[in-house]
């Protein structure tokens, strides 16, 4: 038998805690949960889990710090923001900071585990792309999460080079952020934050990649067709 995916839930309220607890081992997952940041923080550096899920209000340190904070030590962890239905200020604040993906409170069962599996899926995919990318005077090595632009040096999330990786495949044409949402994140949904999920992982690459990000020539936009990458560019 192969070993059981392990998730950590940081979550402070009793309910919404033990719940996520039974949906994951009811789906044949191993789950570990945090009541507090600090305590979540010390377990996600571990480094034991294939996944966390993270709530953002939180004793003692909230979500979004224990993101950047994991994400100042592991760029590849997965982590799924808990936010607010409501609150596009949340799910953007978490996506810049490096969360994978977010799921709005209250989420249905079904959408949780859809969205863990297209996470943990991502996660493993990512180990057939190219290893190395050539982007006009860009080097990027794809296993590192690392890059060299002239003498600089970047760092990538994970996310970022999938998204990256999927355009240089399909360079001779611009790639919809539908398309981007479905092949990346692995989900069709057309919602409006979700659309400007793209965008904001486009406009974080646009910084790290391009000369001048507001005058992008590698990652250029395609009025009313998506993004298309310029290998030479
Ligand atoms: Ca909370």
């Amino acid at each position: 038998m192969t070993r059981q995916i392990r998730v950590l839930v940081v979550e402070d309220e009793e309910a919404i805690r033990t719940g996520l607890i039974d949906v994951l081992v009811f789906h044949g997952y191993e789950a570990d949960s945090a009541a507090t940041g600090p305590e979540g923080l010390e377990k996600a550096l571990t480094g034991k889990f294939e996944l966390i899920l993270l709530d953002i209000m939180l004793p003692g340190m909230d979500g979004y710090e224990i993101c950047d904070r994991i994400r100042a030590v592991d760029r590849n962890q997965p982590i799924i923001m808990l936010t607010a239905k409501t609150s596009d200020d949340e799910i953007i604040q978490g996506l810049k900071l490096g969360a994978d993906d977010y799921v709005a409170k209250p989420f249905s069962i079904q959408q949780l585990v859809l969205r863990i599996e297209a996470v943990l899926r991502r996660s493993q995919v990512g180990q057939e792309q190219a290893r190395t990318l050539s982007i006009g005077n860009v080097e990027i090595d794809t296993e590192n999460l690392s890059g060299l632009n002239g003498s600089e040096e970047i760092a990538f999330t994970k996310r970022e080079i999938e998204v990256l990786s999927y355009l240089a495949l399909n360079s001779e044409r611009p790639v919809s952020r539908e398309e981007l949402l479905l092949k990346v994140w692995g989900y069709a949904r057309g919602l409006d934050i979700e659309t400007r999920t793209v965008d904001i992982h486009i406009a974080k690459l646009r910084r790290k990649i391009e000369a001048d990000p507001k005058q992008p020539e590698k990652l250029i936009t395609v009025r009313g067709a998506g993004y298309r990458i310029v290998m030479d560019g």
